[in-house]
């Protein structure tokens, strides 16, 4: 997926900080935060959406790194999202774990 904009950001094509990463995904700091922590959780496999992915070992894995990323950073309390289509709010067509912590917007 050439025109993905999570596929450039995962071959560092922007330069982007990667918060955390491991063999299924990266973790970095979403540009327009709706909490004081927003960070999205990204698998390195281009799926558009939940709807596409027939890979429950795949979402095991993103959410395990959940688990790893929140522990590694000190957050305790969050909160985790999924927008599911656009209708949903689904904005980037890769699919992706919001964890949104502290000052909801
Ligand atoms: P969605 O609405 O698809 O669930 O969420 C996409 C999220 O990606 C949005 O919260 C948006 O702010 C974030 N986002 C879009 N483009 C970029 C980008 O180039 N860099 C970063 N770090 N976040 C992005
Ligand atoms: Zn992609």
């Amino acid at each position: 997926m050439t025109d993905c904009i999570f596929c450039k950001i995962l071959k560092g094509e922007f330069g982007t900080e990667f918060i955390y990463e491991n063999e299924y995904a990266v973790v970095f700091k979403d540009i327009n935060p709706k909490a004081d922590i927003h960070l999205l959780v990204v698998p390195r496999l281009h799926v558009e959406s939940l709807n596409e992915l027939d890979d429950e070992n795949l979402l095991a894995k993103l959410m395990m790194t959940v688990k790893e990323v929140t522990k590694k950073e000190g957050i305790n309390s969050f909160r985790t999202v999924i927008n599911t289509g656009k209708e949903a709010g689904q904005e980037v067509f890769h699919l992706h774990i919001h964890i949104l912590s502290g000052g909801f917007k």
